[in-house]
């Protein structure tokens, strides 16, 4: 694994769902600078300032987790460790609790920053050889809505859009994406396109008055979560005004009478109340939308992490087909990932609530279609469908779940409710965690660390928001005893063979990242994502591709259903009548701000990575919370106070900044800083952990809170 001497490697970042390719530069198995991939087609050679920063993130050993580590009893500190002996322990323990409480009784909490392979190896262990579907991602914190909403209303998952459409659209309608810090290059491609078309007309739906906002043509700065309503106003307009497609409808669509009737109500004069905006900025919106030749709606977070995000998306969705806006250039829903690899885990079926390849848990053929590959018992795959994140953890602090498996990611930092989440973990008979990093607020509470490798060290590929996928390549070598993922996975199967799956073994036994990826690319074989056509090879002959790419085509498709046909039964896509409901939590005496979380533009998730370097807290130097200057008066509070935040749950200890940029009412804390930096988890310590009830995403941008100025001793 790894080069050494003085090469270059082609990969891609490890951020953001963006997906730009990178030239790593390397010297005797250290990396020592990072440039943009000038012919990968998601950058063209850009790169934002994490990704230039890549080389520093990845040159520092700091932090990083370098050999096994485990708890010689229950709560003594971890101790170094060979790698078979916390090898032999992780399968003995999940193994007694399989024998004594049965598959359900364990869970593997994975991510969105692993690689497909790796994603599709732990698919297979948790759901082919240990029988349960408790294996879930942080991606459902991050995209589970539009995954919902995209196969309600047109028969499958996946955006039908590509980036290319950046460049192409007339007006482009940012919907809870704050691009310019989540997204940057993606923004810059559109302020390249923009400069060549000034007639491209951009509206920004958010209720903070963000770097991206400050670019629009029109900003509507809705009360938060009222974006349904905001929709439901712009559809009543477009039909009334005769704005909408009656062919399109009548040729491709269905539902439309119903959501008609609904909508009827739902005037702009009301919606723009709801949303606390002006009537004549909602009607604007509407205007742009069905008039211009191609309209392309980019949303994020902003729209998913809701207890009404599907229907959010749908909502959206519904001004797309209304207007047939979808399947051609420079037009579509177009739902943008947060990470490297949330669209590869989708692939995969690395989700308690779906199959691999856009296979559903419910349907006997398709468990059947599955275990059929991987070579199991089809009885072997469960119908009872896992836990996903929020009630994986409930179960776990209720004791129903005894062991869990975290790959990758920080829940300790990252899930709503964080004193519910350390007492889950607490509770837990075995954590086992296998990250890169050593020091993180989930590692603290493992029984089991276990060293795993990362970017810039492993094989594999990822697919980025516009179905393409990408190769990842090892230019060094792991630091000390750090091995990759699917190694990792493997190796458990391997021993769960002798304590409890006989033929376990043989199932993992070509675990080379090239053949693993062909398993999982013949899995898709005519399904709506088939990527029979391609293999690693053609990966690194002809480059990134998109998918579908089955055997025999030339190339991956850049856009779906462009000729109307959807991937429903009846090949119409379905509308939604959806109605505007609010968020989860309300304010009240007790609790009145509502709480909004966000990002920030140079740091990336739980600060693993870009928090070790300082240039990347120029832009941002300290946590905070923002809060609108006439809120401040009125409690008597200036910038740089100490406040304490707290909700139903739990509270927090932040300064307080004066923010202009956000409605009355409101407050602001970014997502990142963590127990590294604070003396508390994070804001999501306050956060509230209500779920939609379709996609089980949660809430993480709403929640009722008091702030109060605390006096230092
Ligand atoms: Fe990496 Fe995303 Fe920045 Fe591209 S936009 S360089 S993928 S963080």
């Amino acid at each position: 694994m790894g080069k050494m001497g003085r090469t270059e490697t082609r990969s891609t970042c490890c951020y953001c769902g963006t997906g730009c390719g990178v030239l790593i530069a390397s010297e005797d198995g250290r990396i020592t600078g990072v440039r943009g991939d000038p012919q990968h087609p998601a950058n063209y050679g850009r790169l934002c300032s994490k990704g230039l920063n890549l080389a520093a993130s990845a040159a520092s050993d700091s932090g990083r987790a370098l050999y096994p580590e485990m708890r010689p009893t229950r709560h003594a500190p971890r101790q170094r460790v060979g790698w078979d002996a916390a090898l032999d322990s992780v399968a003995a323990g999940f193994a007694s609790i399989i024998r004594q409480h049965g598959p359900d009784a364990v869970a593997f909490y994975v991510s969105g920053q692993l690689l497909t392979e790796d994603y599709y190896l732990f698919n297979k262990l948790a759901k082919g050889v240990v029988g349960t579907n408790n294996i879930d991602t942080n991606s459902r914190l991050c995209m589970s809505s539009a995954v919902t909403a995209y196969k309600k209303a047109f028969g499958a998952d996946g955006p039908p859009t590509c980036y290319a459409d950046l460049e192409q659209a007339d007006c482009v309608l940012f919907a809870g994406s704050n691009l310019a810090y989540a997204h940057p290059v993606l923004l810059r491609r559109l302020e390249e396109a923009r400069a060549a078309r000034p007639d491209m007309r951009w509206i920004v739906i958010d209720p903070r008055r963000t770097d991206t906002a400050v670019m629009a043509d029109l900003h509507l700065q809705i009360q938060p979560g009222t974006d349904v309503a905001l929709f439901n106003g712009m559809l009543h307009h477009l039909i009334w005004e005769g704005l909408v497609a009656e062919d399109y409808i009548h040729a491709h669509t269905e539902g439309f009478a119903e959501l008609k009737q609904m909508v009827r109500n739902t005037t702009p004069k009301m919606a723009a109340e709801i949303c606390g905006i002006r009537e004549e900025d909602l009607i604007q919106a509407a205007e742009w939308f069905g008039h211009s030749p191609a309209s392309l709606s980019l949303y994020c977070m902003g729209l998913n992490q809701s207890s009404h995000g599907t229907d959010k998306n749908l909502a959206l969705i519904n001004l797309h087909l209304a207007t047939g806006q979808i399947g051609k250039p420079g037009a579509g829903p177009f739902s943008l990932t947060g990470q490297p690899n949330a669209m590869g885990g989708r692939e995969v079926g690395g989700m308690a609530t779906m199959l691999a390849a856009h296979r559903d848990i419910d349907n006997a053929a398709h468990r059947a279609e599955v275990a059929a590959h991987w070579g199991v018992p089809a009885e072997r795959l469960s119908a009872t469908p896992g836990l996903p994140a929020i009630a994986m953890f409930d179960a776990l602090q209720q004791g129903r779940i005894k062991a869990i498996w975290i790959a990758c990611s920080n829940p300790a930092h990252s899930l709503p409710n964080l004193p519910q989440v350390r007492a889950a973990l607490a509770r837990a008979e075995l954590v086992v965690v296998q990250d890169a990093f050593a020091h993180t607020d989930t590692t603290a509470l493992a029984d089991i660390l276990l060293p795993a490798a990362t970017w810039g060290e492993k094989e594999g590929t990822v697919t980025n928001s516009e179905r393409r996928i990408s190769r990842v390549r090892a230019a060094v070598p792991p630091p000390g005893e750090a091995q990759s993922d699917g190694w990792i996975v493997s190796q458990i199967a391997r021993r769960l063979e002798v304590l409890l799956y006989p033929g376990a073994a043989s199932l993992f036994a070509d675990t080379e990242v090239a053949s693993v990826f062909d398993e999982h690319c013949a899995l898709t074989t005519g399904r709506d994502l088939d990527i029979s056509g391609l293999s690693h090879a053609v990966l690194d002959s002809a480059g990134p591709q998109q998918w579908p790419l089955p055997a025999g085509a030339e190339q991956g498709q850049a856009r779906r259903y462009v000729d109307g046909v959807f991937a429903t039964a009846n090949g119409r896509a379905r509308f939604h009548a959806v109605r505007y409901q609010p968020p989860a939590e309300n304010v009240s005496a007790h609790y009145p701000f509502r709480l909004l979380t966000g990002r920030l533009r140079d740091q990336w998730h739980g600060m693993s990575r870009t928090g070790r370097l300082p240039q990347l807290f120029a832009h941002c130097p300290e946590p905070a919370l923002e809060m609108h200057p006439d809120d401040a008066a009125r409690r008597d509070l200036q910038a740089g106070d100490l406040v304490r935040i707290s909700s139903k749950r739990g509270q927090l200890v932040l300064p307080l900044a004066i923010s202009r940029e956000l409605p009355g009412g409101t407050v602001f804390a970014a997502m990142h800083w963590n127990g590294q930096f604070l003396n508390s988890g994070g804001i999501n310590e306050a956060s509230q952990p209500q779920v939609d009830d379709q996609s089980f995403q949660p809430e993480l941008k709403h929640a009722a809170v008091k702030v109060e100025k605390i006096s230092l001793p």
